[in-house]
């Protein structure tokens, strides 16, 4: 396995800095794929599922909150009991047991093993060896269930959601009358999800146990062809890469989103709206435009029954292009499996409907994120190493996604001024996510929050006491600049916001 130095920088840096510890619980020698959001890495996550949030409830998509275990029968339905499973390679040496299309990836980063048989992942694991010990692998893949099993009561056979979709489904019937059998309509839920991976190393990236924030529109098929909003989407460009154009080896082109259409890259309205929003999450959390692109299903690579399929990857510093979000077209395959298994008709009235009963079983169109892959990707691009010898470094995050936005300080604690700070503090918290610190020198304080990705510093000096003005400071530039008290708040709220540039001020 190659070293690779940048992701052992950005570790020690996410761990040192109270970012994210683990794997969970270290004292205890620690559990692969499980983790502990610290502080700033837990402000960080907040700010990020607070974006997706707002961006689904602004578009119509209302949040709901469902158990994250379920007994058999559901996974049976869902099919995730039968063939939720990851391909094994076994060590015939030291018997340690790998995940085959990981392990390929990152040893043949150019080819992409998604959508490989069992033979042909076995032709590239005769040329490789066992990390541990050099030995060949055993000529022979296992599948190994990513179910992870419980009990509960007595005896009932239960299993922990390996994905929130699943369970977002089922109450179908009661969203029909909420939302007064009016379709299309959109729910949305964020919460744990968990998946027993073999072997998960790639830090959050690869959990056991992780946070979704899975959307659902449901609508009947013709429906995604007559969709209302697809107009406000229409003209904007996306990074596409289809199919096509991954076989032949070019990059990604910039398309916009009615071209796409008219090209076949999108089969339907509905779907392409969908992408196009789901691309605007990372652009709104401040993700840079020529570091996202979305790679198309090839149409082997795509569940069976999903009808178009498209991944938005981010190209990370530590993993190359890595897949942050998917939005698949799942047509009726989900309530239909769901209404066979439980003997409830999951169907609702459509006038179109060509039927007698005018009822029909909707269709699905997801947007499915994780939040900890974007969480992640805002430490990966936005951390910078400054200083080699001093291992200075600096979190240069967007400042709307700051862990904490502004830090307070008095120059000195005497005279005063600790007291004057104090005040200052108190009405700058009631607004931003703020930290006040006494301790230490100046200089040391600014390090600690151009660390912590603190985009502004405000200090209180002798001459707070003489003209009630401060000092704010900017993370980036490291630029000082001296406001009038009254409207620091003022200020902050146009700058965090962007409403404002730094050079503006003043
Ligand atoms: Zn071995």
């Amino acid at each position: 396995m190659k070293e690779n130095e940048k992701y052992n920088e950005l570790i020690s840096f996410i761990q040192q800095k109270g970012f994210i510890w683990g794997p969970e619980p270290e004292i205890y020698g620690g559990l692969a794929g499980f983790y502990t959001y610290a502080p700033l890495g837990k402000l960080l996550k907040n700010n990020v599922e607070n974006e997706i949030r707002k961006l689904y409830t602004k578009n119509g998509f209302w949040e709901v909150e469902c158990p994250t275990v379920m007994q058999k029968e559901v996974w049976e339905a869902s099919g995730h009991l039968g063939g939720f499973t990851d391909p094994v390679i076994t060590c015939s040496k030291c018997k340690s047991n790998f995940r085959a299309d990981n392990m390929l990836s990152e040893i043949f980063p150019e080819i992409n093993f998604d959508h490989k048989t069992e033979e042909e992942l076995l032709h590239y694991v005769s040329k490789i060896k066992c990390p541990n010990c050099n030995g060949p692998f055993i000529n022979q893949i296992k599948r190994h269930t990513l179910m992870m099993k419980t009990t509960i009561g007595l005896d009932t056979e239960a299993y922990n959601r390996p994905e929130t979709a699943t369970t977002t489904y089922l109450p179908f019937l009661r969203y029909a009358d909420f939302f007064r059998k009016k379709l299309p309509f959109a729910v949305f839920q964020i919460g744990k999800a968990y998946r027993n991976e073999i072997s998960p190393r790639q830090h959050v990236l690869r959990c056991r146990e992780f946070t979704q924030a899975e959307a659902q529109i449901f609508l009947f098929r013709e429906q995604k062809e007559n969709f209302e909003s697809y107009m406000e989407v229409a003209h904007e460009e996306l990074p596409l890469w289809p199919w096509q154009l991954q076989e032949k080896n070019e990059h990604s082109k910039k398309i916009r989103v009615h071209e796409a259409l008219d090209k076949g890259y999108f089969k339907n309205k509905a779907y392409a709206w969908a992408v196009a929003l789901a691309y605007s999450f990372f652009k709104k959390i401040g993700i840079p435009e020529e570091k996202i692109r979305l790679r198309q299903h090839y149409p082997d690579e795509k569940a069976f029954y999903a009808d178009d399929a498209w991944d938005i990857e981010i190209n990370l510093n530590t993993f190359g292009w890595f897949e942050v979000c998917g939005v698949h077209d799942r047509t009726d395959y989900d309530l239909t499996q769901h209404s066979k298994k439980s003997g409830k008709k999951l169907i609702t009235f459509n006038e179109n409907s060509p039927n007698q009963e005018k009822s029909e079983v909707p269709h699905i169109i997801e947007i499915a994120f994780g939040t900890d892959r974007p969480t992640f990707a805002l430490l990966d691009l936005f951390y910078q190493k400054l200083d080699e010898k001093e291992g200075k470094t600096k979190f240069k995050i967007p400042p709307h996604m700051a862990p904490v936005k502004v830090a307070v300080f008095p120059l000195v604690k005497k005279d005063g001024l600790s007291e004057e700070a104090e005040k200052i503090f108190k009405e700058i918290e009631k607004e931003f996510t703020a930290r006040y610190d006494v301790s230490g020198s100046i200089g040391k304080r600014y390090l600690r929050e151009d660390e912590s990705g603190t985009p502004y510093c405000i200090t209180i000096d002798y001459d707070t006491l003489k003209d009630s003005t401060v000092t704010i400071r900017e993370r980036d530039t490291e630029q000082q600049k001296r406001i009038k008290k009254e409207q620091i708040r003022h200020y902050l709220r146009e700058l965090i916001h962007g409403r404002m540039s730094w050079d503006d001020l003043n």
